[in-house]
């Protein structure tokens, strides 16, 4: 775990550019965030990231874009109109209201996750929890409370008007298993990826942008032959981890978590989930994989009335594939790729420095150019021009150069680009290093190469 408290690290976010309050003329809404500057930049760069190593770079996979609201049979198929809800108890005293199974987690480090009301409400009695605001036991029963957003469609504000913001984007996926099919000419194994908005009302968001109500979501629908699934699910949970470990993600916080049986959805054949050990809890799930076996393809055929199978081209057997499930929040990949990069670190001086080591490829700002002194700030703005055709840089020429470096390295910039009195003759610059500090000379007709080499994934 992160030895910075979580307090600290969203602190600097916020004072940095990372994420604005929602709203915050207003007073703000409630657990809602805007990403700032650097914050767009970073997730714009991990959805890049992942869109090119999940779809671009697997030749089985393509992706595709739905729309968030969707004909409401949608969800009567997929099982969230009945079943999307957490339990949620009330504190009868200070009218506190918590999600269940997190309460019970967070209080006596017992799971709860797909019990039924009835038997939290004994574990609640059982292990006499208390509320974590008054420290009071007077619950009310546990209760469901469905999670999914409702809006109405045209003018009208009745029932047969209602649809609902998706609160996962993987059902866009599902029911355009047939497009894609006809229009891709695949073949058994493939998968299709998607990234977009999410939305889940959900009971206690909270600890920063790690539980919010509108949030982005990275899903992968793989489908595969009945019988190839645990091999493919075992790929998909390896490729994952693998993909996290070369952010740069400390092995010491991380770990993949199999679902115990009873926690398994009835349809699932094998569940696991990459977590993080966030500052603010034990372990928090970043990323969810699961075998999903035929379930969802065949609730759209029975709801849709359309055939969702595969006619095998060689052997013309008819079947409906099973389907892997890798899903991620970009939020909360962002939130464990801040927390893990974030570092104070004492300097020679007696001063020290606020550092984030952010892999360079998701850094928003790859390298920063400063002229040492302001009247070279022609020579070096024409280093800048020449950089920006291919990255994302800055250019600064306020304060003093120590101030720059500093500046840069708390906002994980991975290279700042000095421009000094030399360079008019050697045509080099001074390219400083963020996290060891160290400097080399590199010609200015190389820094693009050299740059590209470093930002690489
Ligand atoms: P949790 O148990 O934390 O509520 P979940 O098991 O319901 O999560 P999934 O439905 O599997 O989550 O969603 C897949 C991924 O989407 C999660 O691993 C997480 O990264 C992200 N995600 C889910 N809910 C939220 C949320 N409210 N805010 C931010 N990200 C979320």
């Amino acid at each position: 775990m992160s030895k910075y408290s979580f307090e600290e690290i969203v602190s600097h976010l916020k004072t940095s550019g990372y994420v604005y309050q929602g709203s915050e003329i207003y007073g703000g809404l409630s657990n809602s965030w805007d990403f700032g500057i650097l914050g767009a930049a970073l997730k714009k760069n991990i959805k890049d990231l992942w869109w090119k190593e999940f779809i671009e770079k697997k030749p089985y996979n393509v992706g595709i874009d739905s729309s968030i609201l969707m004909n409401p049979r949608t969800w009567e198929a997929s099982g969230h109109l009945k079943g999307f809800s957490d339990s949620m108890v009330d504190c009868k005293e200070c009218k506190g209201r918590f999600r269940a199974d997190k309460l019970i987690e967070e209080s006596c480090g017992l799971s709860a996750e797909g019990k039924m009301p009835e038997e939290m409400d004994k574990m609640i009695e059982e292990n006499h929890i208390k509320c974590p605001n008054c420290g009071k036991h007077n619950f009310t029963n546990a209760r469901p409370f469905n999670l999914m957003f409702k809006t109405f469609i045209g003018t009208l504000e009745d029932s047969k008007s209602t649809v609902y913001l998706r609160p996962e984007t993987a059902q866009g996926i599902f029911v355009n298993f047939n497009n894609v099919l006809r229009t891709s000419r695949k073949k058994l194994p493939f998968g299709i990826g998607q990234i977009g908005k999410s939305f889940r009302n959900e009971i206690t968001p909270g600890n920063f942008i790690f539980r919010v109500r509108e949030f982005e979501q990275m899903e992968l629908e793989f489908f595969c032959k009945p019988g190839e699934d645990l091999e493919w699910y075992k790929y998909w949970v390896d490729t994952c981890y693998a993909f996290v470990k070369r952010l740069g993600i400390k092995e010491e916080n991380l770990r993949v978590r199999p679902h115990s049986q009873e926690e398994l959805s009835f349809y699932s054949k094998g569940t696991s989930d990459i977590e993080y050990a966030f500052p603010f809890t034990d372990w928090g799930e970043v990323w969810g994989i699961a075998d999903r076996t035929d379930y969802d393809l065949k609730q759209h055929s029975e709801y849709s009335g359309q055939k969702l199978e595969y006619r095998d081209p060689i052997t013309n057997e008819v079947y409906t594939p099973y389907c892997i499930e890798p899903s991620v929040g970009v939020e909360r990949l962002m939130l464990m790729a801040l927390c893990d990069a974030y570092d104070v670190e004492a300097l020679e001086n007696g001063d020290s420095r606020i550092v984030m080591h952010l892999h360079p490829a998701i850094a928003p700002v790859k390298a920063c150019i400063c002229p040492l002194v302001k009247k070279l700030s022609a020579e070096a703005k024409e280093v800048y021009e020449q950089l920006a055709e291919h990255f994302a840089v800055e250019y600064d020429e306020a304060g003093s150069i120590g101030k720059r470096y500093r500046r840069n390295d708390a906002v994980g910039t991975p290279f700042c680009i000095t421009y000094d009195n030399d360079s008019l003759v050697d045509h080099c610059v001074t390219v400083r290093h963020r996290d060891d500090m160290s400097q080399e000379r590199v010609s200015i007709d190389s820094l693009r190469e050299y740059i590209e080499e470093r930002t690489r994934f």
